[in-house]
């Protein structure tokens, strides 16, 4: 049974009907440490009835507290939260619980407080304790109400006037958990990789926190966090504390990508599309923006645009002007780094491609290839939008890459505003003519800049996944061919 816990206000939340478990004890600073083990550690009873210490039974040492004689459900130990509560302020309570009456008791961990106006309770926690074993009441980021002085935590029955025992009782800084976490284990690693996948999938006991493994904040679990907090691997800057005190600890995973065994591609043939479609959920429109004519140095729009897409969870393919890479290697390395298609616009993107010779192709494609695998350091060949989209016969048969082109030209090159791109694309969301297309950018402008930024979050709400040309291929059941042009998958 897969679970999900929501940390968000205050309350656990332990989904599908699973019982709150113990968190482990963590290095979070212990405010209350009660075991009994040398005295009732400021305890005493809140009205008439015992409250003694005891070694009949203990959840750990020694010696917990026993609680007899008692004549209302509100009586139990109750121990003074001094100063090192804040009211408004967030902690972590729990205690060990045990009763034999041979039935299951409901248990409550309590706040008692002034406000102001009179006495209020509050509920921090509760549980089922089943009899003869120890049950552990806990919340984990509690909230103590604004405004409350005078706090006194205590524990009590629901319905039972049966004696019972207490132990272990802990109240600490919450620990901090990082986004990313999505185990709450204190490390951002593989495993919150392989969690939130198997919860995605449904079919594992994964326990996953929704505060941590919700990357993109918009209080759900699906593919897009999945995707992200794959790309934060990648991107530690990406780390959102859950809260400001938290320390941020880096942790980076470089990419490898293994192409030893990338085939020898010749004209005509099948695309060898190695992509990974695994973070696209099912049943979406797929749509490939793809951006020409980087890298640039000195502006921001290619950054702003990698950002705005990875920010939604989404993919893009840039084609690189081979020329141009050594002035901003940074650039075509974090496109790659973030999962992005690297792809190549020639090495000198010539107006007169379409009148070369065959040499003269083949010397403009493998010198860009050359640079794009000298830099990540990889062996394999790249997608090839022609320059200008000129288009011959010889370059058909003398590249061994397909040529996406052109389904929706965004007009950016011409001078079309961000407001007349984003109109554009949404009328061809809106009237069903984006799906599977490759829409014709360029990096180099701050109208194209500014529009996939309002794009991206719109059409993830409008059931659309931005992604790499070689992906919505792949995702459509599409191959593509080494010389042909491609506008859209279909
Ligand atoms: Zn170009």
């Amino acid at each position: 049974m897969k679970k999900l816990i929501a940390r968000c206000a205050g309350i656990t939340i332990v989904a599908a009907g699973v019982a709150v478990t113990a968190i482990p004890a963590s290095a979070g600073q212990k405010l209350l440490n009660a075991s009994f083990e040398t005295g009732l550690d400021s305890f005493a009873a809140r009205a008439t009835e015992s409250v003694e210490r005891t070694s009949e039974v203990a959840n750990d040492g020694q010696y917990s507290l026993k609680i007899s004689s008692r004549s209302n459900e509100w009586n139990g130990p109750v121990v003074a939260l001094g100063s090192a509560w804040s009211a408004g302020e967030t902690y972590s309570f729990s205690c060990a619980v045990y009763q034999k009456t041979g039935d299951a008791v409901a248990m409550k961990l309590s706040l008692q407080y002034q406000d102001g106006s009179g006495t209020n309770y509050a509920q921090i926690a509760e549980g089922s304790a089943a009899s003869g074993t120890w049950t552990v009441l806990e919340n984990a980021s509690y909230q103590i109400p604004a405004g409350a002085t005078d706090c006194y935590l205590y524990v009590e029955t629901a319905e039972s006037l049966c004696d019972f025992y207490v132990d272990s009782v802990i109240s600490e800084l919450p620990t901090q958990y990082r986004r990313g976490d999505v185990n709450h284990d204190e490390k951002i690693d593989r495993q919150d990789v392989l969690d939130l996948l198997a919860f995605l999938e449904a079919d594992t006991d994964a326990e996953v926190y929704l505060d941590t493994a919700d990357m993109n904040g918009d209080n759900k679990l699906n593919a897009i966090d999945y995707s992200m907090l794959r790309q934060f691997f990648f991107y530690p800057e990406l780390t959102r504390t859950t809260t400001t005190t938290t320390t941020t600890t880096t942790t980076t995973t470089v990419a490898t990508v293994n192409n030893a065994d990338w085939p020898e591609l010749h004209p005509g043939d099948k695309w060898y599309n190695t992509a990974d479609i695994s973070w696209i959920p099912p049943g979406k429109k797929t749509v490939a923006l793809s951006f020409d004519d980087g890298p640039v140095s000195g502006q921001n729009y290619a950054s702003r645009i990698q950002n705005a897409l990875t920010k939604q969870g989404f993919h893009a393919t840039f084609f690189y002007w081979g020329s141009r890479i050594s002035s901003n290697p940074g650039e075509v390395k974090e496109a790659e780094a973030r999962g992005f298609e690297v792809a190549n616009h020639t090495w000198s993107h010539p107006d007169n491609l379409d009148k070369m010779d065959a040499s003269g192709v083949l010397n403009e494609y493998n010198r860009c290839k050359d640079t794009l695998n000298n830099l990540l350091g990889v062996k394999r060949d790249y997608l090839v939008r022609l320059p200008y989209l000129k288009y011959s016969t010889t370059i058909a048969n003398t590249l061994p890459v397909p040529f996406p082109n052109s389904g929706i030209d965004s007009g950016d090159w011409s001078g079309a505003s961000a407001s007349a791109i984003v109109q554009k694309i949404q009328q061809a969301a809106q009237n069903g003519s984006l799906n599977g297309q490759v829409v014709l950018m360029h990096e180099t402008y701050d109208s194209t800049a500014t529009a996939v930024e309002q794009l991206c979050p719109w059409l993830e709400q409008n059931g659309y996944v931005v992604c790499t040309v070689s992906e919505m291929f792949k995702y459509n059941n599409k191959a593509m061919y080494a010389g042909k042009v491609y506008n859209s998958c279909w």
